[in-house]
């Protein structure tokens, strides 16, 4: 049996906002991933389980590299991409077409040691007027580094998605499938129940979503004919506070609405929904707090 059947680890790495999570999604087949016009969406490194008859692929999404801001929350990115990045079969390094600059650059020095195969993956074209411009940028980045193939792609209207896992399944190891067939992702209800709640305050908030911001489920309870669900949305001062709640309540109210309607999609059942808004002072720069939302320092 085992003869028969892939199964091994994709890696998707490249700079916030090439479009990481949209491409997940795309391969997934399902709304995994969060994704926003605001770089820095994806926190958690997140996998999706993609199974099919003859092989099983699990994509790693990364959160984006940052280096402007050193707190502990970018620790925490960098050192997950790195760790990821020792265990994989395959990098999917995601740039955006006919953008090739700094972090790019830092990114392939990052994977510089590694191994494994490197297929680059050259998102977005559907926004490109002119296909022909994308020769050129191809042949200058060809030379940078070996990789496997180089791939123009679009993660929103899904052009060669199908032909980039069919590249993927020759380069895994032979091997048994590692998480069950119907299993899509690693994560639990309650992370996508949080993960949905931190999507709408992205959205809804935009330019005045507070940097600090982080979601926690206080109670989830699965009934058989509904889920009970208490969110939390931590923020670090009562200005902020104010800000997530709106004037009248407006900002929450769409935010539960919103978060609601997504969970009661995926979790194919009636979810009720409270949201709170709670101050923790200062907490990006504190590790024990960290610790109680989740992360390792
Ligand atoms: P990430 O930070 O790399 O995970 O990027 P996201 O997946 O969150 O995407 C960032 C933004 O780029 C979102 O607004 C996406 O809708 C957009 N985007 C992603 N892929 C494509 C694509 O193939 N074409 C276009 N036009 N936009 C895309
Ligand atoms: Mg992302």
């Amino acid at each position: 049996m085992a003869e028969h059947f892939r199964c091994g680890y994709a890696c998707i790495i490249g700079r916030p906002n090439v479009g990481k999570s949209t491409l997940l999604n795309k391969l997934i087949g399902q709304k995994l991933s969060i994704t926003s016009k605001k770089p820095q969406t994806t926190r958690w490194q997140l996998l999706g389980i993609k199974t099919a008859t003859n092989y099983q692929i699990i994509f790693i999404d990364t959160p984006g590299l940052q280096n402007r801001r050193q707190s502990s929350l970018n620790r925490h990115m960098q050192r997950e991409i790195v760790e990821s990045l020792t265990y994989v079969n395959v990098i999917m390094f995601v740039v955006e077409a006919l953008v090739w600059k700094q972090p790019e650059e830092q990114i392939l020095e990052m994977i510089g040691m590694n191994k494994c195969p490197v297929l680059l993956l050259i998102n977005k074209i559907d926004k490109l007027k002119n296909k022909e411009q994308l020769l050129p940028f191809i042949n200058s980045i060809s030379t940078k580094y070996k990789f496997q193939e180089i791939i123009p792609v679009s993660a929103i209207t899904g052009d060669n998605i199908e032909l980039t896992e069919k590249i993927i399944v020759p380069l895994l190891p032979h091997g048994l499938a590692a998480f069950p067939e119907d299993q899509l992702s690693d994560r639990n209800e309650r992370f996508f129940a949080a993960e949905f709640i931190r999507e709408k305050l992205t959205r809804i908030l935009g330019a005045e979503l507070p940097y600090k911001i982080s979601v926690t489920i206080e109670k989830y309870t699965d009934k058989s004919h509904a889920i009970h669900i208490i969110g939390s949305i931590w923020v670090e001062s009562e200005g902020q506070k104010k800000i997530v709640i709106g004037k009248n309540g407006c900002n929450l109210k769409s935010i539960g609405e919103r978060s609601r309607k997504d969970m009661e999609q995926m979790f194919g059942k009636k979810v009720f929904l409270e949201t709170w808004v709670k101050v923790r002072k200062k907490w990006t720069g504190d590790l024990q707090a960290l610790r109680q939302f989740g992360y390792e320092t």
